[in-house]
């Protein structure tokens, strides 16, 4: 009997029902091959000679996890711009690697890359898409479409002109159109792109500058939906938000300084938040702060002192809110998104099965991809997580992977309590 013959079944555990929100106890899964071929009351199961059979009697079984936002080449070090210069830059690759598998023994299997170098993402995506090497599934937006003269480049002329090669978009409709057409080219599933300055962006970068003209953006979202990729843009400040959601993006990155209007807006357009609270928070951390430049510190209270109270509000409102950490900046490791659940959990009020929800199928329909995971269901991609206990009672369970006994992505067990144990 073939391997893909062969079945796997998940025997009498606890489902989370993500797309309900509830518990459903004493279920059985059967996968063949990558994806759910059954999933019933354990009563209901009939046995098959060849099956390998886990009993999971008393664990739970949710979704595999989804952070929408993560830079798999950062350390999440704050001394990152002087490694670059430091080190070579296919280290970069290998960390992405690491950083990727980290997200995957902690129960993320599909993980959101919102902007790194080309060279790497592509090929890392299908090395983990054939099963050459453990890893989640990863969507790579490659280079962000940034705001050209957002601010003023400071360094070796040498790493100005690379960088300069390598991501200038040029004006207008027609330069935005190619910029749109050259990511879908160098393999990108969705679009990054940034409506106003940001944190980490420089000195002269201020979070509450919007360069793109309403067409601009337009046309971005356009010519990205024709050809199936979303939209996802960092936005901290009002009007940067604002063009973002009118030209139609599909998700806004941190959302800091949202306001009624477009909260109304995002509602009515069924824009996603994706608020990572967890990088603000990272960057906060005293021993943190005090090795990042100066400005950073005077931009990251301006947007602080508003963001919990205003990602509350949208929350209360009714905004669709997905788990993103933007894991990889200064503070904010790769491996720790189950914190983001947690925030969302005290800052926004969220209930802890509201929040699974915002990391599972919530996630999932951020991404365009709820019809292949998110939830387990029939037909879906066995993507799943057997964990110690109940999660929706005791969330900080899902913090320790040595309670995550089964890691399970495209039907194969990936990692055991906190290893990974696949090998092709
Ligand atoms: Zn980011």
């Amino acid at each position: 009997m073939s391997q893909e013959k062969t079945r796997l079944v998940i025997k009498s555990g606890n489902i989370f029902d993500s797309v309900n929100g509830i518990l459903k106890e004493n279920q059985t899964i059967i996968i063949q091959g990558k994806r759910i071929l059954w999933c019933d009351e354990d009563d209901a199961f009939e046995k098959d000679l060849n099956d390998k059979i886990i009993d999971v009697n008393g664990k739970t079984i949710i979704p595999g996890m989804i952070d929408c936002h993560v830079h798999l080449e950062n350390t999440a070090e704050p001394d990152y711009e002087r490694k670059y210069l430091r080190t070579t830059k296919t280290m970069w690759h290998y960390y992405a690697l690491q950083n990727a598998q980290k997200h995957l023994i902690n129960g993320y299997t599909c993980i959101r890359d919102c902007g790194s170098l080309p060279e790497w993402g592509p090929s890392l995506r299908r090395i983990f898409d054939i099963g050459a090497l453990a890893g989640p599934r990863i969507l790579i937006a490659n280079l962000p479409i940034t705001q050209w003269g957002n601010q003023e480049e400071i360094g070796p002329v040498e790493v100005i002109e690379y960088y300069g090669k390598l991501s200038e978009v040029k004006a207008g409709i027609d330069g935005i159109r190619h910029a749109v057409r050259d990511r879908k080219r160098s393999g990108s599933d969705f679009i990054k792109t940034v409506t106003t300055g940001g944190v980490l962006h420089g000195i002269t970068s201020k979070v509450d500058t919007s360069l793109f003209l309403n067409e601009e953006l337009l046309a971005m979202t356009e010519e990205a939906h024709r050809l199936e990729m979303h939209v996802a843009s960092h936005a901290h400040g009002r009007e940067g938000i604002y063009k973002a959601v009118q030209a139609n993006v599909d998700t806004i990155e941190h959302g800091t300084l949202i306001d009624e209007e477009i909260i109304d807006l995002m509602i009515k357009k069924q824009t996603f938040l994706i608020p990572t609270q967890a990088a603000c928070f990272g960057i906060s951390k005293p021993d943190i702060l005090k090795q990042l430049p100066p400005e950073v510190a005077t931009k990251i209270k301006q947007i602080q002192e508003q963001m919990i109270s205003n990602h509350k509000i949208a929350f209360e409102k009714g905004v669709l809110f997905a788990i993103g950490t933007d894991a990889g900046t200064p503070g904010n490791p790769h491996g720790t998104t189950t914190n983001e659940i947690i925030n969302m959990i005290e800052n926004v009020g969220m209930t802890t099965s509201q929040a699974l929800q915002a990391a599972t199928i919530q996630g999932a329909k951020a991404i365009k991809m709820e019809e292949q995971i998110g939830s387990i269901e029939k037909d879906k991609l066995a993507d799943l997580v057997v964990c110690n206990g109940n999660p929706i009672e005791e969330i900080s369970i899902l913090k320790d992977p040595k309670n995550l006994l089964y890691v399970i992505k495209d039907g194969k067990i990936m990692a055991k309590k906190g290893k990974i144990t696949y090998f092709n």
